[in-house]
């Protein structure tokens, strides 16, 4: 399972472009076993989206599509609410 870096659009923060690893180890906090977890991560300000195989409901394989379309989501910046903030 390994996707293509240029998919993954910049960190929305710092423009950096992040990483995708799709077998990050971590110790789950409840009963200290390691487990694995997709993750995308931004190596400058260290933005991430972390998602554990065990929690996703659909097949492993496809995890990995999902966190990047999750991390590629972005908000129409048009249909954002405008300040309409006025001077006294
Ligand atoms: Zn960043």
């Amino acid at each position: 399972m390994s996707a293509d870096r240029s998919i993954l659009k910049p960190c929305p923060f710092c423009g950096n472009l992040p990483e995708l690893d799709a077998k990050r180890g971590f110790r789950r906090i409840g009963d200290g076993t390691i487990a694995n977890a997709v993750s995308i991560t931004c190596g400058y300000c260290e933005a991430e989206m972390t998602f554990p195989h065990s929690d996703f409901s659909g097949p492993v394989e496809q995890l990995a599509d999902y966190l990047i379309d999750q991390w590629n989501k972005r908000v129409d910046s048009s249909t954002q609410a405008q300040g309409t903030r006025t001077a006294d």
